[in-house]
């Protein structure tokens, strides 16, 4: 509470905070996804007005270094060069018109080229759609009727996959959804993540009767949780032995910790693949794809119905393209700077947490990490639980007055992009120490 009314003293607020009661009158919660309304950690949730590379102004005109990239599509910042002219270019022609446009064989084409598994794809509009749509076809494929799921991964919010799921499922500590019928989910196996003898349990159990495992391979929505060693090599030998298949949902990992995804990666190639974020450039896109053997089953060459009006919207498929097209003639310099820039960061803050004393411990794969506010090891959502998440708020609010935006949940990836700077990295880590600071009088007091 104290730290809260010396938050509002040294960064103005009033600004958002107006905008935010305006909108509770007409918007559940004021917003229109739930973590966005800081409710586990705090505050006043912020309203932006602009961003450029690195860095986010809002309503207040505080200015921030941003490490949520509206959730993990902005690979390359805020309005990186190319992107926004791409859609301005393309809104000139019409924004929409329910019928094919020659932008959407070309974004399939790169998505395609960096996936050796892909041999068709389709776009949504969402994640969501995107694993609502390969659940359907994978059950519609093998004729089976259980999936498989684990602790704290998150696939969108469709109501199958709302079991034990993570984001602002984990972070709101509830155990699905209102609205969802015990029956919707009965057949939706969520078992541990990383733990192979409890996958090989459930194939024990439900044996020929699974019709998919999916899996985000390196799990973002409990905060960032990888694989352990071989065990995306174990859910690959699983399957395959009982012929299930293996999807990996890569609509966060999918050309963000490889131009080619978790699968590049880890080397393990899964039977379908479902993308989003990162493939839409900022603007809304989902896609899943596999060998053509599965995806002619889609309509309309086969009995698998999914449709959209807006699927393959020409703005969407422009800003993919202008940000794959940047992403594939940059590659070795994007994903080394990305590496080397997001080491010196986590390892930069965690040593300073170690210097005041702050038992927390740091999970990182390329750009894409947490700082959990536990010794840790985090492996699973067992271990994540254990967090402190008033430390993390105290963490967040206190870094976010010293112009850090960072995800407003314990239970979620932060990611670093193309334009942070070293400057940036720096400034990150000064705040972070301050932040440690007072976080030592906060607790003592
Ligand atoms: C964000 C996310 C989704 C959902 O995507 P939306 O576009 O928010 O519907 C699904 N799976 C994973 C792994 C995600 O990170």
């Amino acid at each position: 509470m104290g730290l809260t009314a010396t938050a509002s003293m040294i960064r103005p607020v009033e600004a958002s905070r107006k905008l935010q009661k305006r909108a509770e009158l007409m918007i559940p919660g004021g917003v229109n996804s739930p973590v966005r309304a800081f409710g586990s950690v705090g505050g006043d949730p912020l309203f932006i007005v602009r961003g450029q590379g690195s860095h986010l102004w809002d309503v207040d005109e505080n200015k921030y270094i941003d490490y949520v990239g509206s959730w993990g599509p902005l690979i390359l910042g805020h309005a990186p060069p190319g992107v926004p002219e791409a859609v301005a270019t393309a809104a000139k022609d019409g924004t929409s018109f329910g019928a094919s446009t020659a932008a959407e064989a070309d974004l399939a084409e790169i998505v395609i080229s960096a996936f050796p598994q892909v041999e068709k794809i389709r776009f949504v509009n969402s994640g969501t759609e995107a694993t609502m749509s390969a659940i359907r076809l994978a059950r519609a494929y093998t004729g089976r009727k259980y999936i498989v799921k684990f602790e704290g991964c998150y696939h969108g919010h469709a109501d199958a996959l709302l079991v034990k799921a993570g984001s602002g499922v984990a972070t709101l500590g509830i155990p699905g959804s209102a609205g969802v019928p015990e029956e919707f989910t009965q057949l939706t196996l969520a078992l541990p993540f990383n733990d192979t003898d409890a996958l090989e349990l459930a194939f024990k159990k439900f044996s020929n009767q699974i019709a998919c495992v999916m899996v985000e391979p390196v799990v973002g929505n409990m905060g960032c949780v990888p694989p352990l060693p071989l065990y995306l090599d174990a859910l690959r030998e699983i399957t395959i032995r009982d012929g299930s298949l293996l999807i990996f949902d890569e609509v966060m990992t999918g050309f963000r910790l490889a131009f080619g995804g978790a699968q590049e990666r880890y080397g393990v190639l899964p039977d379908l693949t479902t993308f989003g974020k990162i493939i839409g450039g900022g603007l809304p896109v989902g896609a899943y794809g596999g060998p053509s053997e599965i995806m002619n089953m889609v309509a309309p060459l086969g009995p698998v119905y999914q449709a959209g009006t807006l699927s393959g919207n020409p703005l969407a498929m422009a800003a993919g393209i202008a940000t794959l097209r940047y992403l594939r003639s940059h590659k070795s310099t994007v994903y080394t700077g990305l590496e080397i820039r997001s080491a010196q960061l986590t390892e930069g803050v965690i040593a300073a947490s170690a210097e005041a004393g702050v038992p927390m411990c740091c999970n990182r794969i390329g750009s894409m990490f947490t700082w959990f506010f536990t010794p840790g090891p985090v492996t699973d959502w067992t271990s994540a639980a254990k967090c402190d998440t008033q430390a993390f708020a105290r963490f967040f609010r206190a870094m976010l007055d010293r112009g850090v935006y960072l995800p407003p949940s314990q239970f979620e990836a932060a990611f670093l992009s193309a334009a942070h700077t070293e400057n940036d990295v720096h400034q990150t880590i000064a705040a972070a120490k301050q932040a440690f600071a007072t976080m030592r009088v906060g607790s003592s007091s």
